[in-house]
């Protein structure tokens, strides 16, 4: 490249930064902007239109012709915009704030394109133009600039929820896996899962510490989540073959366009919305995030080699089992789960700095050590010589099934037999509120706010949803016996079943893979833990169900505080609904359900400190402690 090019190419790249910059913040800072002032800024903009438009216009076909037909008309269009100016038309008048914001808008992202075609063809010709001047540098560099000089220059010091993700947001627009050849590629689509969980995480800690947010953060929540749904599921498409990686810069153009949009017409706002109150778009906003996640866990685990791209396009192709293996393969696969463990781990973490019971933040630590082992580790790189000892993970014992196989009752078998002996002792806490992955989705700061939007102590204990638990776990135990017995005879090849995968299997994926994701987005219309409260869990239920017989329980210190407690705040803190403990403790002085997990909220909320959780090593340390106290009695008579 001559020096005379490299000039033009890099001096032209940057003013363009500098003026498409300044040109926002310019609209963006001023107030009742007049027609004169904004048609300034839109010649700026047009000009960069009409040269990179003319230069690329040349550079398709390089004839003479060509070359003073495009001067001609750059010229000649600037020519009669600075005549316009000259005039004394629009003097006086307003401008019309949304359709400018728009103008402003296709505006930016035209010339930006076009300086993206016109290098794309001065240095690669026209082969492709489009997509892959979407994916040129010289396309995403510039936009990631102006965006940062733009935002600099505007919101510093901001504090509402766009000011807060527009810094990691532009960030992300520079990690286009296309745009540079060779390792870029892995470490740009790494990068880009990174803040994009950052982003997430940003947006619930915010939801966490402003109850009552201004209404267009509202507006920003759903955007962004729905633009990073559709830029993920690109992305998956690409990983699958469906659809050419180029396409990503598409999805770039569709973030940049969101962004300009919101950082054009956002203005600080006096309406404010209580996002407690908005069960629906608290579903919407979740069900977004959870697809891109979901997408994203997908394309993390194929680019890592954990997931076969062939067999997951594959499985779409082989009806409803298919699609269901198609989707358990995303939600339940190592690029989800680690993605998962990092954003719900610092909502936990968070939490487990506000608890103010020592055990209740034990066992927030505890749950995020089982989350690794059990959710991360054991479910996918468990090296073979520990897959030999069954049942060392919980997913019903299928994964650690190899040692018994091919019959995977007996796996289940023996998981539902430790784990049953285990909630005997310590009640279904050591599976619902330590080792499942669902304990550790639902207890963290801000999805622990969302008990507040559907609150289960407004279920009457005879209330539809009571009988919908009562129903859904008398239909729940028993499929699972009814398939588990179904597994058994298709593998000793009594019965023939043309499934496709073991109906044990299938079980397990629609159960944890599909249903359980279900209930988790709608959970601010269904309420939290839902999985307990609904009863559609049969794992939960039988260990609910052993805990229930067992010795675990709930004890008031002193039953006669509770007589004199006005506040009741025990009740209202579960997150499944048991309102009824504070007339069990002053009946019985303890309190047991099928319905409690041991999640510990009461305990954080009695304001007198009044309650213990018991299991087995209570019962075990007062029947010493009354034996000691026997023989005592014993010796001195
Ligand atoms: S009910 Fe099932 S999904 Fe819910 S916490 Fe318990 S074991 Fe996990
Ligand atoms: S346990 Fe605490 S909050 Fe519940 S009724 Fe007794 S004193 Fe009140």
């Amino acid at each position: 490249m001559n020096p005379w090019s490299i000039y033009f190419i890099y001096g032209g790249a940057a003013g363009m930064v500098v003026a498409v910059a300044v040109v926002l913040w310019l609209y963006k800072s001023s107030r009742n902007m007049m027609l004169r002032t904004l048609m300034w800024l839109l010649y700026v903009l047009a000009s960069m239109i009409v040269m990179f438009g003319a230069a690329a216009f040349y550079l398709i076909n390089q004839s003479t012709s060509n070359l003073f037909t495009a001067i001609l008309i750059a010229n000649t269009s600037m020519i009669i915009w600075l005549l316009l100016l000259g005039s004394n038309w629009g003097r006086g008048r307003g401008i019309n704030p949304k359709l400018s914001g728009a103008l402003i808008i296709v505006m930016v992202l035209m010339a930006e394109l076009l300086m993206g075609i016109t290098y794309t063809l001065y240095i690669e010709g026209p082969k492709d133009l489009l997509l892959k001047s979407l994916d040129s540098p010289w396309f995403v560099i510039p936009m990631t600039l102006e965006a940062a000089i733009s935002y600099v220059l505007t919101e510093r010091g901001g504090r509402d929820l766009f000011a807060l993700i527009a810094p990691p947001w532009i960030l992300n627009m520079l990690f286009n896996p296309v745009m540079l050849p060779g390792a870029w590629f892995r470490y740009s689509l790494l990068a880009s899962s990174i803040i994009m969980v950052m982003i997430i995480i940003l947006m619930l800690d915010y939801m966490h510490r402003h109850k009552v947010l201004q209404a267009n953060d509202m507006h920003v929540m759903l955007g962004a989540s729905a633009v990073m749904a559709v830029m993920m599921i690109i992305q998956l498409a690409a990983s699958l073959g469906a659809l050419p990686w180029a396409m990503y810069g598409a999805a770039l153009l569709v973030d940049m366009g969101w962004y300009l949009a919101v950082y054009v017409n956002h203005k600080p706002q006096l309406r404010s919305i209580a996002w407690l109150t908005k069960p629906i778009h608290v579903a919407v906003f979740l069900s977004l995030i959870f697809i891109a996640e979901a997408a994203m866990g997908g394309v993390i685990s194929m680019e890592m080699g954990w997931l076969n791209p062939g067999g997951l396009s594959e499985s779409l192709s082989q009806g409803l089992v298919g699609i269901i293996q198609f989707i358990s393969a995303l939600t339940l696969g190592p690029g989800f789960m680690i993605m998962m463990g990092i954003e719900m781990g610092w909502l936990v973490a968070a939490r487990a700095l506000e608890v103010h019971n020592a055990e209740n933040r034990a066992r927030l630590i505890l749950m995020m050590v089982s989350y690794a082992l059990y959710g991360v580790y054991a479910s996918s790189f468990l090296p073979p010589s520990l897959a030999r000892y069954p049942y060392l993970e919980w997913s019903m014992g299928l994964g650690t099934a190899g040692p018994l196989s091919p019959y995977l009752l007996m796996a289940v078998l023996g998981t539902y037999a430790i784990n049953g002996a285990a909630s005997f002792l310590f009640g279904a806490r050591q599976v619902c509120s330590l080792t499942c992955t669902a304990a550790y989705m639902w207890q963290g700061t801000f999805y622990d706010d969302l008990k507040m939007i559907k609150p289960t102590r407004i279920t009457p204990r005879k209330g539809v949803i009571r009988r919908i638990h009562d129903a859904l776990m008398m239909i729940m135990m028993p499929s699972l016996i009814v398939l588990a017995l179904l597994s058994y005879l298709n593998q000793i090849g009594y019965v023939k079943l043309a499934l496709g995968l073991d109906p044990l299997v299938l079980l397990y994926l629609v159960s944890f893979g599909i249903a359980w994701y279900l209930f988790f987005a709608l959970s601010p219309i269904l309420g939290t833990y839902n999985c307990v409260t609904y009863g559609w869990c049969h794992w939960g239920a039988f260990n609910r169900l052993m805990g229930r017989i067992g010795f675990f329980k709930l004890v008031a210190k002193d039953p006669s505080i509770c007589i004199k407690c006005r506040t009741r705040d025990c009740a209202r803190a579960c997150p499944t609904g048991n309102s009824t403990m504070p007339g069990s403790f002053i009946t019985s002085g303890h309190y047991k359900s099928l319905t409690c997990i041991g999640v510990g909220d009461c305990v954080e909320a009695c304001p007198y400190d009044n309650i213990e959780i018991h299991d087995v090593r209570h019962s075990l340390r007062l029947n010493a402690f009354r034996e000691l106290l026997a023989s005592i009695n014993g010796r001195s008579r």
